[in-house]
């Protein structure tokens, strides 16, 4: 930006607001125009806060279930039919949201030729930190919608101690920076689902949390109702006014372990032999297909209540993640853990490598402690704690490298100064 020392016979003053130079305290010049500080600042805040594209526009450009795929790809290892299932089943959810907009929401009798498009709530079975969760924010991500996350175990019927099933609404409603119709678009992921699961419809679950009331409440948002919500949540504002949120146009992804379920499917099929002629196998409650073959019956049988089941008509299941998944999860997504990390310390002017034994080390200790990808984080976050500690007041350190007994025995990973690497190149 020009300095405003130009155009000396121009009078000084703001060509936005007319403030003259002596009101503000910078005044910056254009062609034969000036502009202050204020109006700067002003504009900067209109930008940053201006509506993209209207929620419409954004949803008639739906992208392919190839698009969506790819995008996922991009940040989930693994886990290929579940990456599929949901690409589609939101592909067709949005399609549906359009038909529906295009009609009219109010619209209630549909025509007789009309086939009435079903919402496709998804459920995601599989083991903690197999990437349910990921698969639901890299969607909401991609679609540029908003997202929230609530725990199926603290959700109580309404009126008792905990959090209302209504809450959840709030907090999309937030996430939506108060805009009542992209809260309508939203997607709101439901962990733990599981563990609301009947007592009595599932032996092997030891905790209720008032199971099936829950059940009922969840049930309501998502087969779609229109609920009154305080915009701040809690009871604790009785002045504030109520918004409504219609909840049929929201995608509800939900998400839990079940833990057992492997036992219901296996007794229902008996030991089965799947497959075509080339490659017919056995089925049975070890394999780590089983979760595949879940039917709605089996949800019942664990403890989901029928309509609970029938509102989630797209069942996928996902997969173990074995060694080389992880691994491939610590470099390979676009911000996987050694990029994360790689990039704070190139902000010092460090760079940090990672020997192939670390990151081996690290997929070992996460698959002894049995909790999917969700242990490499807290391995690398132990394990870099001193360097991310002392590298901001050491601009000696050229290179950071993270040997395996980093790792594995809680060594200081090796330091490379730049006087050791100057003499290295001298040599
Ligand atoms: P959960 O299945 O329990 O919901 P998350 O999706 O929250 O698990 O996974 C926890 C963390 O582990 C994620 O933030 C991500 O860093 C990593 N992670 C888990 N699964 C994958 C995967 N398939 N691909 C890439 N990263 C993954």
């Amino acid at each position: 930006m020009p300095k405003d020392t130009k155009h000396p016979r121009m009078p000084r003053r703001c060509s936005f607001c007319g403030k003259p130079a002596s009101q503000v305290h910078r005044l910056f010049s254009g062609h034969e125009s000036f502009i202050c500080d204020e109006c700067v600042e002003l504009c900067s805040d209109m930008l940053s806060h201006a509506p993209e594209v209207t929620v419409e526009e954004k949803i008639s450009r739906i992208p392919t279930p190839a698009e969506t795929k790819n995008f996922l790809d991009q940040y989930v290892i693994g886990q290929e039919q579940t990456k599929k299932t949901v690409s589609v089943a939101v592909y067709n959810h949005y399609k549906r949201v359009n038909a529906q907009l295009q009609h009219g929401p109010s619209r209630k009798e549909p025509a007789d030729d009309d086939v009435e498009l079903e919402k496709s709530n998804i459920l995601l079975l599989g083991p903690t930190g197999t990437g349910k969760t990921l698969i639901a924010r890299t969607l909401s991500k991609f679609l540029k919608v908003p997202f929230t996350i609530a725990d199926a175990t603290v959700l109580t019927e309404a009126g008792y101690v905990g959090e209302d099933v209504e809450n959840i609404l709030v907090r999309l409603f937030q996430a939506a920076d108060f805009n009542q119709q992209k809260t309508e678009r939203g997607i709101i992921y439901i962990d733990e689902l599981d563990k609301i699961a009947r007592k009595d419809g599932n032996p092997s679950i030891t905790r209720d949390v008032s199971g099936e009331g829950v059940q009922q409440g969840l049930l309501k948002i998502l087969e779609g109702t229109v609920a009154n919500i305080p915009p701040k949540g809690g009871r604790k504002h009785p002045e504030q006014s109520f918004v409504q949120i219609n909840t049929s146009n929201i995608l509800f992804i939900c998400g839990g372990a079940f833990d057992g379920l492997d036992r219901v499917i296996a007794r229902r099929m008996g030991a089965k032999v799947v497959g075509f002629e080339a490659e017919k196998r056995l089925v049975d409650q070890n394999s780590e297909e089983i979760y595949d073959h879940v039917l709605p019956v089996d949800l019942i049988s664990y403890g989901l209540i029928p309509e609970m089941v029938g509102r989630l008509p797209v069942t996928t299941a996902l997969r173990p993640l074995d060694e080389a998944a992880l691994l491939e999860i610590l470099t390979g997504p676009r911000n996987a853990l050694t990029k994360q990390y790689s990039k704070l310390l190139e902000m010092e002017g460090v760079k940090l490598r990672f020997e192939q034994g670390a990151l081996k080390a690290a997929v070992e200790i996460a698959r002894e402690r049995k909790t999917g990808a969700r242990a490499l984080r807290s391995i690398f976050e132990k394990a870099m704690l001193d360097v991310m500690y002392e590298i901001p007041s050491k601009p000696e350190v050229a290179e950071v490298v993270v040997t395996r007994a980093a790792i594995a025995d809680g060594k200081r990973p090796r330091i490379i100064t730049h006087a050791k690497k100057d003499k290295k190149k001298a040599g």
